[in-house]
């Protein structure tokens, strides 16, 4: 996102987001501020909508639901616009490679050909011929086109080596992105960043906030994998992280809990709302079709089932999850593709 503001519009902004924060409680730290600023400039609607909705919730704005309205309003066109460029990049040393390697090949044929010459000729030497000048002049000119084939044939290993370091940052990436809180796959936040939510939404028990909670688990999703292949199964894990996140916007939080299990947490929201929304989901998810490229046919078989909770006074987090658990079991047990509240 860019800042046009001159430095007085931009001290303005400063002077009114300062006093909200110190309000609502928020933390002072440079992501608060970005998104306060970008609050207070009311630029981007959707931000301040959600950002009122939550602060109308928890009187404040956690700092996981912060980094969640930092990253869908903020930064995701760097976040795309980065993994663009890394895209072109490996693209471009791809093709430099392949060039290389044509290039070298050339000039090593080319060498053989004139090596193949030399020999003739120094054949018809032995024969009694008075030697050619020529002859000195294609030595010189084999030795260049070798030194050519080497120069192309270093250039290509150089491009090997360039190409494996930039692979291997790119695992690297993905890696930390993966160590960290985000799930890559689906770009929801995964379960360790969950746990730590979780925990202080049950540190909140005891004040007026009612909090539900959804597991989801896609139904028979080894068939479906064994059936479409593990391509195809990421695609739809993507397609059911992009719906959770439409329909479940904040102060509701869903997250890949693992596998092909989500979750969403749902402060402010009864276990008779909760189970509504699952049902909307449910029948989002029912209503997903996939033409397969290869042989035209519509997949329409995807399905999954839900367990709703509220959370209750004197529960602990590892109680609730355990709790949804078994009324998401007794949603498989009844046939799958339903909602089951605990
Ligand atoms: P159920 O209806 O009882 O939930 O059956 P299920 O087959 O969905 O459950 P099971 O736990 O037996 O299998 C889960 C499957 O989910 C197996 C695993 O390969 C698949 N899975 C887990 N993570 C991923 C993933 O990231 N991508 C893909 N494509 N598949 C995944
Ligand atoms: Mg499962
Ligand atoms: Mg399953």
């Amino acid at each position: 996102m860019k800042f046009a503001e001159n430095n007085n519009q931009a001290a303005e902004y400063l002077r009114q987001a300062v006093p909200l924060m110190v309000k609502h409680n928020i933390p002072p730290n440079p992501l608060n501020y970005a998104l306060w600023y970008t609050y207070v400039s009311d630029r981007v609607p959707e931000l301040n909508a959600q950002l009122d909705k939550t602060l109308n919730t928890y009187g404040t704005c956690p700092t996981m639901l912060s980094e969640q309205l930092f990253r869908d309003h903020m930064i995701k066109e760097e976040i795309q616009g980065a993994e663009d460029i890394q895209a072109s990049l490996i693209g471009l040393i791809n093709d430099l490679h392949e060039h290389a390697g044509n290039t070298a090949e050339k000039t090593e044929n080319f060498s053989n050909v004139l090596e193949e010459s030399l020999d003739s000729l120094s054949a018809a030497d032995e024969d009694g011929e008075p030697s050619l000048p020529l002859e000195s002049v294609i030595h010189a000119l084999a030795d260049h086109t070798k030194s050519i084939s080497e120069t192309a044939r270093l250039f290509q290993e150089r491009m090997h080596e360039a190409q494996a370091e930039i692979q291997a940052l790119k695992d690297e990436l993905n890696k930390t992105r993966q160590d960290a809180r985000v799930d890559p796959l689906t770009n929801l936040f995964n379960r360790r960043a969950f746990d730590a939510e979780l925990n202080q939404l049950v540190s909140l028990q005891g004040s007026d906030l009612v909090s539900s909670f959804i597991l989801v688990d896609i139904d028979h999703f080894k068939r479906f994998n064994d059936t479409y292949g593990h391509l195809m199964g990421d695609k739809v894990l993507q397609y059911v992280g992009k719906l959770l996140k439409e329909v479940c916007q904040e102060p509701m939080l869903p997250v890949r809990f693992g596998g092909e299990e989500f979750a969403v947490l749902m402060p402010g929201t009864t276990k008779k709302e909760a189970a509504d929304i699952a049902d909307q989901v449910r029948q989002k998810i029912q209503a997903i079709r996939i033409k397969q490229k290869k042989s035209g046919e519509i997949i329409s078989s995807i399905t999954a089932s839900f367990g709703v909770s509220q959370l209750v006074n004197g529960e602990s987090a590892e109680q609730l999850v355990e709790r949804t658990d078994k009324a998401l079991y007794q949603a498989k047990d009844n046939g799958r593709n339903q909602v089951v509240i605990s």
